[in-house]
């Protein structure tokens, strides 16, 4: 329910001002990608980034997909051979994330409450990941970007991989669509190449 209100309060802001800076940076990410497959290791390598925090649903897989496609080992294969671990990040309940990561042979903090940071604040801590070399990317403005944004480090948004979201994510979409024209609409979705 808070999550409700703080989403709803966030977006009315947002589209009330014609983006003001204050209210609303923290639907901006640093970057953008069409997809999170797209991007070159070299990006991270610049970026310094140590340490990946992936999105999974609809960033890396969809959500009915149980196991993780060829391209997703590959992924965390060219990550690793330039020592970026891929750390997964979800929402999503402990099972889902469970199965998943764990076929993948990657940690991951499930239930982390995007667009809070404070489970991951905490867990960073518990695991040992040093945020200041940490880049989060995910598929939603509301809350894979105001998470990353509030815990201090860079962000990239992807766009969805699939049509299909799960249920909930439905309501998200509601508030991440606005959010993304806008942030198009006054340039702020800058591509990850040009940085
Ligand atoms: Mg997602």
């Amino acid at each position: 329910m808070l999550v409700f209100i703080f989403l709803v309060r966030k977006v009315i802001t947002f589209l009330k001002n014609d983006y003001n800076i204050s209210m609303s940076k923290i639907n901006v990410p640093y970057a953008h990608a069409s997809s999170i497959f797209e991007i070159d290791v070299s990006f991270y390598k610049k970026e310094n980034v140590k340490t990946l925090l992936v999105d999974l649903d609809n960033t890396l897989d969809s959500y009915r997909t149980k196991t993780p496609s060829k391209r997703v080992f590959d992924l965390k294969e060219r990550l690793s051979k330039e020592g970026i671990e891929m750390v997964i990040v979800s929402n999503n309940t402990g099972t889902r994330v469970t199965t998943y990561a764990e076929a993948l042979g990657v940690r991951f903090i499930s239930s982390i409450r995007k667009p809070f940071a404070k489970k991951l604040l905490a867990k960073a801590k518990e695991y040992n990941i040093d945020l200041s070399t940490s880049m989060m990317i995910g598929d939603q403005t509301v809350t894979d970007i105001p998470c990353g944004n509030r815990a201090g480090i860079k962000t990239v948004l992807t766009d969805k991989i699939v049509k299909e979201d799960q249920p909930t994510t439905h309501f998200n979409r509601l508030f991440d669509r606005p959010i993304r024209r806008k942030l198009m609409r006054k340039n702020l979705l800058r591509d990850w190449r040009s940085l």
